[in-house]
């Protein structure tokens, strides 16, 4: 495993496991459920890990703003990667959930027409869901 990129952030203590949360998402080059990380920590430790802990782990690292969380299929299932302050959207196929990054950003050239001028827009989401080709059977 690669070392972890990023600096400890400040105001949260650090501890084994959420070091090896860390790890294991630097190291994907997707972005991850809970349940995943749950699965990869358990290979490299000898301590049972339960998913609520991963759960409670990644809920202080969204807050901090060290990992971005991703809701897909109407918050059905979230998915976690390291906030690499990239903008980035993802499609999920409906039947494996398996994810697929697009390489671009639909909403780019968009203006949002909004009623209140002021409005000051920091972000969107962007849910796209289809079938992907291992399921598509016709
Ligand atoms: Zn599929
Ligand atoms: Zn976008």
């Amino acid at each position: 495993m690669k070392e972890i990129q990023i600096n400890w952030p400040a105001g949260i203590k650090r501890t084994k496991q959420r070091e090896n949360v860390l790890t294991i998402l630097e190291s994907s080059d997707k972005p991850l459920s809970a349940t995943e990380i749950c699965t990869q920590m358990e290979k490299t430790s000898d301590e049972p890990v339960w998913l609520s802990t991963i759960y409670r782990i990644m809920e202080l690292f969204v807050k901090k703003g060290i990992v971005i969380k991703t809701n897909m299929m109407s918050n059905e299932m979230a998915v976690y990667e390291i906030n690499q302050f990239k903008h980035k959207h993802y499609a999920v196929c409906i039947n494996c959930h398996k994810i697929i990054t697009l390489d671009n950003c639909p909403m780019e050239k968009f203006i949002p027409k909004l009623e209140d001028e002021n409005f000051h827009v920091m972000g969107h989401n962007l849910e796209i869901f289809g079938v992907c080709k291992d399921c598509d059977q016709h």
